[in-house]
């Protein structure tokens, strides 16, 4: 069926980026490898995939949502300050716990590091200053 390959080339791209997507670098990758994948079976594969935990989102405060596929241990994330993207990197962490104050729900915690993914760090930087 038609949606079957749809949902696997979605499953292929998560498991070939091997860093959180958006949902819109999920659907540009998938189309690559399915070109008639459209942004509802996006949706709807993330909507129930996140409901099954076959999907994680991660979801850092005034960025887009990003999706990953779950992974065996806690990692730290890094963001890109160049091309925005975000990576897993493979350390293990565990985060520390926290005793937040009154009035405060933790409901999510996020070690992020930044700055320039390998792919960045190769191209000359860009000039600054001048116009
Ligand atoms: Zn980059």
């Amino acid at each position: 069926m038609a949606t079957t390959q749809q949902r696997a080339a979605i499953q292929l791209v998560l498991e070939e980026a091997r860093r959180p997507l958006t949902r819109d670098e999920i659907l540009c990758l998938g189309r690559e490898k399915c070109l008639r994948l459209g942004p509802a079976t996006v949706d709807r594969f993330i909507r129930q995939a996140t409901n099954n935990f076959q999907l994680v989102c991660v979801d850092f405060p005034g960025q887009p949502k990003r999706f990953e596929l779950p992974a065996d241990t806690e990692h730290p994330h890094f963001v890109c300050r160049e091309c925005e993207r975000v990576f897993d990197l493979p350390i293990m962490m565990k985060l520390p716990e926290v005793k937040a104050p009154p009035g405060f729900q933790v409901t999510g915690g996020e070690v992020i590091y930044s700055g320039t993914c390998p792919e960045c760090g190769k191209r000359p930087r860009r000039q600054m200053g001048s116009v």
